[in-house]
């Protein structure tokens, strides 16, 4: 521990009455309804399918590329959106934060020695507030003080609360007692994200799941006439890509933020981008209530200014979202909105609306990469593009593999000393796909050979994501090393290649549970994708 609580709690004593003054803030309403949905992302809402963010959207304010405090995780990041204080404040600098093992030193603190939040002010400034919490993931709760809440149902070691419980619960108490703040902070969007990925279709269903609950939700709202003095915010602590989170891709950066009630600008889309942080600032100036002076975050004026020209459209979704498709197969662009054309390019450039207009699925007959926008009442999607890296298979596959069944180890064999092969084939791409293993089988573990051709000399870097261990070798050297028996993980790592041949080497193993493998690359600055199978041969 490196401060002790009692000096603390006589300094924000001191801190709470002394500067935070009640301030003269006229409250824009009586009543915020704040839903956060953990590593929902600014490009995942616009892919996924949403009729009730879209009509809050046509009808409120929007802002997609708020930005998340680095790294992007969690716990700085709940921590940044409730406090209106960047991490060098508040100093919650990661999810290996706790009370009594943290290396920054809150810049202000509450009365149990912690950085003061959105909620610390409220019950502060207003208290006779009703404030409710509901909390999926219970790791939130350590950097707050829970007892502020007049209600909070949250996740412990003892109790776990699935999202539905909590969003039901949470609607429900909202409608029955009508509190000044109702705080939901819901998880099952990051582990769908990790488990499947931010790009598939379980993750796009899992926020449309939720769409569709605040979307029962906002009904009942409306029915009872409940909005007319309540401000209905929509955020997420962080994106991500792939299978995680936590760099520092735009797809991991931006989050977006909803706005819908009394005095937000119809149909108003944010230009300028907002900080994670400015969500707590906003609450704190709908409510009239002051934020410390330690915080930086600024109220979401944007969202009450004039409408201008701007318009949400989102990004288009491209299926099948994958690496690898069969040669022929159908290719579907689709996006979240009445009335948008969509456009794409297939040679790697930009699409604009001089590209190709899609009118219909068509077939890939080679490997490239597809880029699609969507255009309507003269905006275009914000995010430039949607990518498609498609692999087709051409001629003989060209990746060795050689699979040993029972295999029950907790890491990578040494494969020298394996005797006969229970199976050895060819395949396209270094996937599990079109491996001779059930889709449930466990304890096996195979190795996968083949020769990249680079034409161009350079530094360029790899992504192994793998359930359970994996390793990447290339010329005889690791580049990266995934082992152990572990859920699904991505390690990176960069090799300096000679323009001609290289022999690449990828082992793994299936321990149990899950299984998954994938393997990208791409010149150093550019985004990692499938080996195309016209760049291996034998
Ligand atoms: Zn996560």
């Amino acid at each position: 521990m490196k401060h002790l609580l009692t000096i603390s709690t006589i300094i924000a004593a001191l801190f709470l009455t002394g500067c935070c003054n009640k301030n003269e803030n006229t409250p824009r309403a009586k009543h915020v309804i704040f839903l956060g949905f953990d590593a929902m992302s600014s490009i995942g809402i616009q892919r996924a399918t949403t009729p009730t963010f879209n009509y809050l959207i046509e009808n409120g304010a929007v802002s997609l590329d708020t930005r998340c405090v680095r790294e992007t995780s969690s716990s700085q990041n709940w921590m940044s959106m409730v406090t209106g204080a960047p991490i060098e404040m508040h100093g919650v600098t990661g999810n290996d934060w706790e009370r009594d093992n943290y290396s920054i030193e809150p810049a202000a603190r509450n009365s149990i020695g912690l950085f003061p939040t959105m909620f610390d002010v409220i019950r502060e400034q207003k208290p006779d507030a009703k404030m409710y919490a509901y909390i999926e993931w219970s790791g939130e709760t350590r950097m707050y003080d829970m007892t502020v809440f007049d209600k909070a149902l949250y996740s412990n070691k003892e109790k776990g609360y699935s999202a539905d419980e909590l969003l039901q619960q949470a609607f429900a108490d909202y409608l029955a007692d009508e509190p000044e703040l109702l705080f939901v902070s819901i998880d099952i969007t990051d582990h769908q994200g990790h488990e499947t990925g931010h790009e598939s279709q379980e993750y796009f269903d899992c926020i449309s799941h939720m769409d569709k609950q605040v979307g029962e939700f906002v009904k009942k709202l409306e029915e009872r006439d409940m909005l007319k003095d309540a401000v209905i915010i929509i955020t997420a602590d962080h994106g991500g890509i792939h299978y995680g989170h936590g760099g520092d891709s735009m797809e991991e950066l931006q989050i977006p933020v909803i706005m819908y009630g009394k005095g937000v600008t119809k149909g108003k889309f944010m230009a300028h981008a907002n900080m994670i942080y400015d969500n707590a600032a906003t609450v704190a100036g709908l409510l009239g209530v002051e934020l410390p002076r330690e915080c930086r975050g600024r109220f979401m004026q944007e969202a009450f200014e004039p409408k201008t020209d701007l318009c949400y459209v989102p990004v288009p979704l491209i299926h099948p979202f994958k690496g690898v498709v069969d040669k022929g197969e159908k290719v579907t662009i689709t996006v979240d909105t009445e009335g948008a054309e969509i456009y794409y390019t297939l040679d790697g450039t930009a699409p604009t609306k001089e590209s190709i207009r899609y009118t219909g699925p068509f077939e890939l007959k080679e490997s490239c990469t597809i880029q699609a926008i969507a255009y309507k009442n003269g905006n275009y999607s914000l995010v430039a593009s949607n990518f498609l890296y498609t692999a087709v298979p051409e001629g003989e596959a060209s990746i060795e593999y050689k699979l040993y069944k029972n295999y029950n180890e907790k890491k990578l064999p040494d494969f020298t000393k394996f005797g006969k092969a229970d199976a050895v084939g060819y395949l396209h791409a270094f996937t599990l796909n079109g491996l001779p293993v059930a889709e449930t089988e466990d304890h096996y573990a195979v190795i996968f050979s083949s020769t990249l051709q680079i034409d161009e000399a350079g530094r360029y870097k790899f992504e192994l994501a793998s359930d359970d261990g994996s390793r990447l070798i290339i010329d005889g050297k690791e580049i990266i090393n995934n082992d152990g028996s572990h859920s699904r993980t991505t390690k990176y790592g960069v090799a300096d290649l000679t323009s001609g041949s290289h022999i690449i080497k990828v082992e793994y193993f299936e321990d149990h549970g899950g299984q998954s493998l994938e393997l990208r690359y791409a010149p150093e600055g550019k985004t990692p994708r499938p080996i195309f199978p016209s760049e291996l041969k034998r």
